[in-house]
Parts: structure tokens; C-alpha cells; sequence
């Protein structure tokens, strides 16, 4: 079946009832017919739940993987998937990682005698040349935020397994519509469910997918014992966005691909950096391992300031100035003073966000209005 086909068809019928739509089971507990034995394998939420369990085994067949776990947020996910280190592991990253993921990293899991390194993974060399026996985890996002950069999937995998880790790969940015990981060698996929996959703005979600079911007990373990699980309403409304992510991701990545090109002729832009740029590095890795460059574009302005990016950003009309991305609506962020404010300045230049960067997350309006936006705000 083709994945248009599968995803609007990707919950079948409540088994009880027929209903279409599956239930919202907003329940804690269940009544039991014995102390040890419950009707239906369910006994208390936090461990399992009928609508939680509907969008897990949504989610697993999109990314092509066998288990799934749904959690409270993407940060609940990667948390769940490093609390499988022990201490003395080592993670290798790539650097312009995920603010969130680099500071849990940083100032949670170090103190638990987990190290880190943060490597530029585009060129995959880095990769073999970071990793060692010690190395448990290579933790990959491609695209990153909020300059893009693409890494090789399948080649670093192999630089992974070459000493005994495994990939994991964060594919919030694109979505199982447009780059599925595991397909690619990678072991396990993460994401923030906040973001493309229920796509309205509504939820705080994330989804751990992997093939290997002695990992899955073991995360199925930590999911339920640590207890950072997605409340039945939550997966309900992610089960209802992912129904037209197929739909959305082509109109995200149209629309993307048309204000990438208007901002790379505008005189008043810098740089862009957009993956489906033929000028982009790694264009023809993006262009191998993705069915689509994805609905995320940054740009900077010849005039590197941090007021020109406000002057900006507080002229837009349909892009709405907030954080986040992968909504239906257009949203616009500066990364200097949002995403990146912690970040020391010099760190944060020598990745490439410079002042002036601004992050679009290109909805799916009409492309005309957006372009129209873009334009009058630039004159300001
Ligand atoms: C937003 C985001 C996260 C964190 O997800 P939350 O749902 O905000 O916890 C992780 N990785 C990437 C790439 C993200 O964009």
C-alpha cells in the first residue's frame, strides 16, 4: 500500500464498538476480572492505554518500525531513549543538535557520567573519526535547526555500527512523510510530535520507533516506570493531525521551495539556506535519502543585526512571530534572541546563526500571500 493510502487509513475501527474514529479512553484505571487478570491487557494508563496505544502503533508503521512509544513531549522521548546509557557511555552528536537535547546532554546526563561530543556531521568522516568503543549512542538530526544541514543517513550508520552504537536519528524536521530513518540503517527514531506529525499547534507530544524488541522492553520499561506518557486526549488529537501529514508535507514543501527561492534573488537577503537549493552542501544527499526538502527555511540579511531581524519580525502579518514549527500556519522565529538566547554568541556564530537569522516555518496558505509578506516586511 502506498504511504498516501496508509496514513488516512492508519487506525482501524475500535474493536468494541466500530467507531471510526478511535475512542478518547480518558481513563486511569480498568476494572479488572481478577487481581490478576484485566480484560483487554489493560490495567493503569501510565502503563498502557487503548488511544495512547492506537497512536504508538500509528506512528511505528509511518517510520516502518515495529514498536512505539508515545510521550509527553519530544523531550520526554529523547529522554526515555538516553535513559537506556549507563554511566561511562558516550553520546557523539552532531553539533547544532536541538537546544533542548544539547542541555540535557550538557547538564543532566553529565552528571551521570555520561559524556558528550558535538561533531559537524555533515561531513561523515567526523563521524568515524569521533566515535570509539566507548561511543553508545550517535544522535543525528537532518535537517537541524535552524541552519539546515543535511548528514549522510545511511553512511553514518554504518560509522555507528562499525564500532558497536547505534543511530539514532531525531527526524522531527522532516517527518516519516518525507525521510524514514530506519529504512536508512538507523536503529531508533525520535520525535517532537509538537511539531509536523500533529501539525496544528494544539499538542506537546513526542514518539520513540524502533525495530529491535530487546530494546523495545527495555524502553517499554523505562516509559512506564519513568512516566512521561502522552495523555489519552493528546494522542487522540495527534492520530487526528497525522492523518493529512502526506497532504501537508507536500504543500509545506512547495510553498518552501517557492519563498527559498524569492528570498535567494531579494537584494536586502544574505544568505538562505534551504535544502532543495542546488547551492545547498549537501543538496544531493538531501535530494537521495528524502522524499522532500521539508517546509523549514532560514535566511539572513545583509544587514547582520539583531534589529533588522526584529524590524522584520514585527512586520510580518501572516507569519505569526512565535516559537515551534511544522504548524499549518506560517510561523517566523529569530533564533539569537529565542531558541539560541542561552547560546554564548561565538558559539552560536561558528554554526552558522548569525544575528540577523531568521527561521520560517512555511505553512501550507497560499503561497502568493506568503511571498507578498515576506516582501513588504523586507521593505521595512
Ligand atoms: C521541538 C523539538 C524537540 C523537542 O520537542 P518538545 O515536544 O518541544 O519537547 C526535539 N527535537 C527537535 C528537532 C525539535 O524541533
Amino acid at each position: 500500500m502506498k504511504f498516501q493510502t496508509k496514513i488516512v487509513h492508519i487506525t482501524p475501527a475500535d474493536e468494541l464498538t466500530g467507531a471510526i474514529s478511535t475512542p478518547i479512553y480518558q481513563t486511569s484505571s480498568y476494572q479488572q476480572l481478577s487481581p490478576d487478570n484485566t480484560k483487554a491487557g489493560f490495567a493503569y494508563t501510565r502503563t498502557a492505554n487503548p488511544t495512547r496505544k492506537a497512536a504508538e502503533d500509528a506512528i511505528a508503521a509511518l517510520e516502518g518500525g515495529r514498536f512505539g512509544f508515545a510521550c509527553a513531549s519530544g523531550m520526554a522521548a529523547t529522554d526515555c531513549v538516553l535513559k537506556l546509557l549507563n554511566a561511562g557511555d558516550e553520546v557523539v552528536s552532531v553539533n547544532d543538535v536541538y537546544g533542548g537535547t544539547y542541555r540535557i546532554l550538557t547538564t543532566v546526563y553529565n552528571r551521570f557520567g555520561v559524556t558528550s561530543k558535538f561533531v559537524d556531521t555533515t561531513d561523515a568522516q567526523n563521524v568515524a573519526d569521533a566515535v570509539s568503543a566507548k561511543t553508545r549512542f550517535v544522535w543525528l538530526e537532518t535537517p537541524t535547526n535552524p541552519t539546515l544541514k543535511i548528514s549522510d543517513i545511511q553512511a553514518i550508520a554504518a560509522m555507528a555500527h562499525a564500532v558497536g552504537a547505534l543511530l539514532v536519528v531525531d527526524n522531527t524536521f522532516l517527518s516519516p512523510a518525507l525521510q524514514r530513518p530506519l529504512e536508512l540503517g538507523a536503529d531508533i527514531v525520535v520525535h517532537s510530535a509538537t511539531k509536523y506529525l500533529s501539525g496544528h499547534g494544539d499538542v506537546l507530544g513526542g514518539f520513540v520507533v524502533l525495530n529491535d524488541e530487546a530494546l523495545a522492553e527495555q524502553l517499554k520499561y523505562i516509559h512506564n516506570t519513568s512516566g512521561g506518557v502522552l495523555a489519552p486526549l493528546d494522542s487522540w488529537l495527534t492520530l487526528r493531525g497525522v492523518r493529512t501529514l502526506s497532504l501537508r508535507m507536500q504543500k509545506h514543501c512547495e510553498n518552501a521551495t517557492k519563498v527559498a527561492e524569492f528570498l535567494a534573488k531579494h537584494p536586502k537577503v544574505d544568505k538562505v539556506y534551504f535544502p532543495g537549493l542546488p547551492t545547498h552542501k549537501n543538496h544531493d544527499i538531501a535530494k537521495k535519502q528524502q522524499g522532500g526538502f521539508g517546509g523549514m527555511v532560514s535566511f539572513s540579511l545583509k544587514d547582520d543585526t539583531i534589529a533588522a531581524a526584529t524590524k522584520f519580525l514585527t512586520s510580518t502579518q501572516v507569519f505569526i512571530l512565535a516559537e515551534s514549527l511544522g504548524d499549518v500556519f506560517s510561523l517566523a522565529s529569530h533564533p539569537a534572541t529565542m531558541t539560541h538566547k542561552s547560546t554564548p554568541p561565538e558559539v552560536r556564530h561558528a554554526t552558522g546563526t548569525q544575528d540577523s537569522l531568521i527561521r520560517l516555518s512555511v505553512g501550507i496558505e497560499d503561497v502568493d500571500d506568503l511571498i507578498e509578506d515576506i516582501e513588504k516586511a523586507l521593505l521595512n
